[in-house]
């Protein structure tokens, strides 16, 4: 197929992962009438359990990413920790629009930042080191408190450390020497004090036309996403602002498909943490709450069609389920309120502790009476 004929339902989907992305994905795209076939390592993952065909290998296997190609109309991958190795291969032999090269960006933070650097996009101060030496020499220039990353691998904040005082500068230096040096594999941040977080995400489709969404407010808790708030409780200059920045980031990049950004909203303005060029945890809400869900706008930006409209149906919160909070939501679920909308992505096994097994989008009123009432369900206290 030529890229550019839109990819009509009837046609096949291919999903590069398994998991809840690509379940939300393949619910969506089954509801539209496409089928659907994925990839993914782990038998009977979220995304297989909804899938036509679920080919298990893994990632790195390119004769079975290979496999999915021959039969899918359209490719798109769900999540990005896929060697871009592959999508590379695949996007020579089938219709892999997203592409490889942002998502090689995406996968390394040093990379990520300096491309968003370079083309003027605001980043906290950064530099990249290899060893404690380099990272003397960051934290001497870039001054305290900083935040140290690993460039690949990490996230909910796995593999950070925030630095305060020089005592864990030097802590951080010993695990530096600790491990063979590794030129660029660490950045150094500049410790960004901010109002709050919040994530914009676009889609952008092979003929320039973007679309953003209302921006969101999110609160991590020990790293990981606990809710977003739609819409942010921030003024709304600087909404539109965060708005036009996501857009200016998707023309820049080239970006085929959606992306999230996560943003700081500083005193200063808007700086830009991390990309992620898929459907988001901070995109969930737009299943129930928007015109077009994000997993609906992917298949739309991939699959040559207009981009749907990213219109805010209803005030919304979206609360994530971890693995602790499952028993809570299961003995609170027949008493629920009507506004509350289930998701849970049929992860396999005793559901372990901070791990993400689904989410709650609690539509209209107020979002500090969400929030309280999120709480009180998981404290187990009455709701
Ligand atoms: P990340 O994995 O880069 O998204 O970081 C996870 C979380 O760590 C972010 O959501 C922030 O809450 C916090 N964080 C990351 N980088 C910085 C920074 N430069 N300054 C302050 N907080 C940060």
């Amino acid at each position: 197929m030529m890229p550019g004929s839109p990819v009509l339902p009837g046609s096949t989907v291919g999903i590069l992962g398994g998991g809840q992305l690509g379940r939300m994905i393949a619910l969506e795209a089954r509801r539209m009438g496409y089928e659907v076939v994925c990839l993914d390592p782990a038998p009977g993952s979220p995304c297989g359990q909804i899938a036509r065909e679920q080919i298990v290998a893994p990632f790195d296997d390119v004769d079975a990413a290979r496999r999915l190609g021959q039969a899918s109309d359209l490719i798109v991958y769900e999540f990005e920790n896929i060697p871009y190795r592959v999508v590379e291969v695949l996007e020579q032999e089938f219709r892999l629009p997203q592409g490889s090269r942002i998502l090689r960006i995406s996968q390394h933070r040093g990379r990520e930042k300096t491309a968003l650097a370079e083309v003027g996009f605001p980043v906290a101060p950064f530099r990249l080191v290899g060893d404690a030496a380099g990272l003397r020499r960051a934290v001497q220039e870039l001054g305290l408190p900083c935040v140290l990353k690993t460039c690949a691998g990490g996230y909910d904040g796995k593999g950070q450390m925030v630095l305060n005082a020089s005592a864990d500068l030097e802590e951080a230096a010993a695990e530096l020497d600790a491990v063979p040096a590794l030129t660029g594999e660490w950045i150094v941040e500049k410790f960004v004090f901010f109002l709050c977080e919040a994530s914009v995400i676009v889609a952008r489709q092979e003929t320039g036309q973007t679309a953003t969404y209302p921006i969101g407010e999110n609160s991590h808790r020990e790293n990981i996403l606990h809710s977003t708030v739609v819409p942010a409780r921030i003024d709304g200059e600087l909404q539109a602002k965060a708005e036009a920045l996501g857009a200016d980031i998707a023309d820049a990049l080239g970006l085929i498909g959606l992306m999230a950004i996560e943003l700081f909203v500083t005193p200063d303005g808007l700086v830009v943490n991390e990309l992620a060029p898929r459907p988001h945890n901070s995109g969930h809400y737009s299943w129930d709450a928007s015109a077009t869900s994000q997993f609906e706008q992917l298949i739309r930006a991939t699959g040559g069609l207009p981009l749907g409209s990213t219109r805010l149906l209803t005030p919304v919160v979206m609360v994530n389920v971890l693995g602790e909070h499952v028993p809570a939501v299961l003995r609170g679920m027949p008493h629920f309120p009507d506004n509350v909308k289930v998701h849970l992505y049929g992860k396999r096994g005793a559901p372990a502790a901070r791990r993400k097994m689904g989410h709650l989008n609690v539509l209209g009123g107020d979002p500090d009476a969400a929030l309280n009432w999120a709480d009180r369900l998981y404290q187990g206290r009455a709701i």
